[in-house]
Parts: C-alpha cells; structure tokens; sequence
C-alpha cells in the first residue's frame, strides 16, 4: 500500500499505482483530494517498457522479415518492458500532490 500525501494515509493499492499516469489523479479513500505521480520520474520509470517495445519490433521484425512476427516481437517486448517498469515504477516514483507534481 501507498501513502496519501495529503493524509499520509495508505490508501493507494499496487495496482491503483501502476494504472496511475502523470496525466491522471486518483482520488483518496480517505481525504477524497486527489494524488498524481511526477512527469519526470514516471517517464523515467517508463524507459525500459518503450525500449524493449522498439527493440522487438526492430530485432524480431528483421530477423524473421515478417511485419507480422514483428508486432508479435513488440508484444512479447511490452511484456518484458512491463516486468521491468513495474518494480522501477513501485521504487522511484512516489504520489504527490498533483499541484507540486505537475510540470508546467
Ligand atoms: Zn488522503
């Protein structure tokens, strides 16, 4: 479970963060303020889920010669990305307020 900023309640599930984007707020069980995740730390985090997309894609795609079998390689590299961000997501990015997280 994560705190809530605002309440330092934990009132966040694992999986309520992982759907959480920096363009998305959720809302407090508890304090019904709303949470957000900062733009920097979860591109950060996302990194590994783009590469390894890209790196199916290309690498699958051009051995087999085959679009087909290279959106399958990009599928199979969104999962392995997924296995990656997860844990990066869980670790460096923390909720924060969606006024102090935003980049404007
Ligand atoms: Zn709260």
């Amino acid at each position: 479970m994560y705190e809530c900023p605002w309440c330092t309640q934990k009132s966040f599930s694992f999986w309520q963060k992982q759907t959480l984007g920096p363009n998305r707020t959720l809302r407090c069980t508890s304090c019904t303020r709303h949470v957000s995740v900062p733009w920097g730390r979860a591109h950060l985090a996302a990194i590994p889920l783009f590469v390894c997309a890209v790196a199916g894609l290309w690498f699958i795609g051009d051995a087999f010669n085959s679009k087909l079998i290279a959106l399958a390689g990009a599928f199979v590299g969104v999962a392995v990305g997924m296995v990656l961000t997860m844990p990066l997501y869980h670790a460096i990015v923390p909720l924060v307020k969606p006024e102090s997280g935003a980049r404007r």
